[in-house]
């Protein structure tokens, strides 16, 4: 991928970077040079200099120094391409690739955008003055939303009417799909994805249109959000709501502050915290986690009181771990989500962000507000949980540090709460051993602790739990690898299971109560997708121990190559259901065979 380098000489010609540096610098002409205050390091007296004529800027403080599209790189957090492509563009200039295909590629991605932009304004326009959007403008209202917010936020209304966007946009079934807007209907005409909903224009880091978010209004049938399908533009694993308008008050506050919904997003911006953003109908992903700390390292987890609490702190930690994050939670009040306690307290809001801890300190004090800590009992009790908890943190120093003032709270000896804090699972970052290998009982202690259950087990009780019809069918015992996980399949694919889970409260039982609280927030073939996907992973890893030479590996080629065809299916709408399926298939007839590495009369494509 590249820019054809007449083009990209020319943007570096005609760019002027005073001109440039000033829509984010106050500058003053100073002899030949510009003169301003640093937008890179905090200052009071100017150290930055421009020096237009060559185009190159300099920081006597803080001593950085680039070109134009350096300083756009900064700004605006983009790649080189990304930045070319601002300049370019502010200049008019088009742009010519070098990769022909990527041309293609961005000439596409350019069409489905335009796309998005109608109908963001139509959306918009619909709601502004729409003779139907009167309902949806009282409801607004009545939330609080003026109309300020209406239009930062492009907020808009899809009509109640089967096609009211496709014949406004006039164009191919196909493009309106491939946009994920809308789909061709059964008598051959389009039909609209949205209808009567409350629209939110999801923006990808510039403020280009990617996708929408729809909410049901207050007395419709339907699920309350439907978000845009996957596209080529909108990913919702890796695209924030709010982030474009976010992006310069996160880098200023080198905090970014996580919500879980659209409106606790423009409730955090009304009630004056516009560094705010929120995931689109999707838990919080390793990809999430990256685009933020590409602005802001200290990341703010503002959920409502039970979603921070369920969290999985492994996750966490891990983000941590690899992106050099630092995770803090911010305590909600009770039954209150952002957007709530922004449109009724909103400085309860901002107080409740100023107080976020970071998330191990967070769970001990959840623990110790919960417990008693006048009677004996509640304090081992307590002591106890919170070791049981402080143990799941990878680091020691920083468990030291926590288990030493629990120690002093719960009033018991340092080196009794030690005895408390157990090591943390050793094998969780560790390979899957070789299958048939004697467990490891090295250490007694780490055996009675076991080992957390992995989000795809979960996400897949969930699923079969919320839609067992669905996904029963889908679902074996070998898609789990956590015996509690297992435990609870078990259960809960047995006739009557609800009326057990009261009768002996077991881990198994603890984990169906779990997830039936849960909502089911994805859709749930998808769901059985991902654990499919860390089945074959497994599988392949399994396998690289299993396999010593190279006569074996070739015999195992077939079967490897078809595995990862349905995984690649797995990953796109149109095959999943299929590929699904076929995996299914193939992991029962394992289990009935017990021949674990014949592909049996699979199609080996
Ligand atoms: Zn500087």
């Amino acid at each position: 991928m590249g820019i054809h380098d007449e083009d990209l000489q020319r943007v570096k010609i005609e760019t002027d970077l005073s001109g440039v540096v000033s829509q984010y610098v106050a500058l003053r002409k100073v002899g030949q040079r510009w003169s301003g205050l640093c937008p890179f390091h905090n200052e009071k007296t100017p150290s930055f200099s421009v020096n237009a004529e060559e185009g190159f800027f300099y920081c006597f403080g803080c001593q950085k120094s680039g070109d134009a599209i350096t300083f756009v790189r900064e700004m605006e957090h983009l790649d080189f391409v990304g930045a070319v492509e601002w300049l370019a563009n502010r200049l008019g200039i088009a742009l010519r690739y070098t990769d022909t295909s990527d041309g293609t590629n961005r000439k596409e991605r350019q069409e489905l955008t335009d796309i998005l932009e109608k109908a963001a304004d139509f959306y918009h326009q619909t709601l502004r003055s729409g003779t139907s959007a009167g309902k949806v403008r009282s409801y607004l209202r009545s939330r609080g939303f003026d109309s300020e917010t209406v239009d930062q936020f492009r907020i808009g209304y899809a009509p109640d009417k089967w096609d009211a966007l496709a014949s406004h946009l006039g164009i191919p079934t196909p493009k309106l799909e491939a946009a994920g807007l809308g789909r061709p209907g059964q008598r051959g005409g389009p039909i609209d994805f949205f209808r009567d909903r409350i629209m939110f224009p999801v923006f990808d880091t510039n403020g280009a249109v990617v996708g929408f978010g729809g909410r049901m209004l207050p007395d419709g049938q339907q699920p309350k959000y439907k978000n845009t399908p996957q596209t080529r533009l909108y990913d919702k694993s890796k695209v924030l709501y709010g982030l474009h308008l976010a992006k310069k008050h996160i880098v200023e506050a080198d905090e970014i502050v996580v919500c879980e919904g659209y409106t606790d997003v423009i409730g955090c911006f009304r009630a004056g915290i516009p560094r705010a953003v929120a995931t689109c109908g999707t838990a919080l992903t390793d990809d999430h986690v990256k685009l933020m700390t590409r602005f802001a390292k200290r990341i703010v987890i503002a959920f409502d009181a039970d979603g921070a609490g369920k969290a999985a702190a492994d996750r966490f930690y891990g983000w941590e771990d690899r992106h050099n994050a630092e995770v803090f939670v911010a305590a909600m009040p009770e039954g209150a989500d952002p957007g709530q306690l922004a449109e009724e307290n909103p400085s309860a809001l901002t107080d409740a962000l100023a107080a976020a801890e970071p998330f191990l300190s967070y769970r001990i004090n959840r623990v110790l507000d919960k417990s008693d800590l006048s009677l004996v009992e509640g304090r081992a009790r307590a002591a106890a949980d919170t070791g049981a908890i402080i143990a799941e943190h990878p680091n020691e120093v920083v468990r030291d540090q926590y288990l030493i003032e629990v120690a002093q709270k719960v009033r018991i000896d340092i080196e009794q709460m030690r005895r408390l804090v157990k090591k943390p699972n050793p094998t969780r970052h560790q390979p899957t051993p070789p299958p048939g290998s004697p467990p490891d009982n090295s250490d007694t202690q780490q055996s009675t602790q076991p080992p957390a259950v992995p989000q795809a087990e979960l996400n897949l009780l969930r699923a079969l739990v919320h839609d067992p019809e669905t996904v029963t069918p889908l679902a074996l015992p070998a898609m789990f690898s956590n015996p509690i996980a297992i435990d609870a399949y078990h259960l809960v694919t047995t006739d009557g299971w609800r009326e057990q889970i009261d009768e002996t409260p077991t881990a198994a039982t603890t984990l169906i109560g779990r997830v039936l609280v849960e909502e089911l927030d994805a859709d749930p073939i998808e769901l059985v997708s991902r654990a499919l996907d860390a089945v074959i992973n497994r599988w392949n890893t399994e396998l690289r121990y299993d396999v010593h030479d190279i006569e074996q590996l070739r015999q195992h080629q077939p079967i490897v190559q078809w595995l990862t065809h349905r995984q690649e299916e797995m990953h796109s709408d149109d095959t999943r259901t299929a590929a699904v399926e076929a995996i299914v298939d193939w992991l029962r007839n394992q289990e009935t065979t017990g021949e674990p590495d014949q592909p049996s009369d699979q199609n080996l494509n």
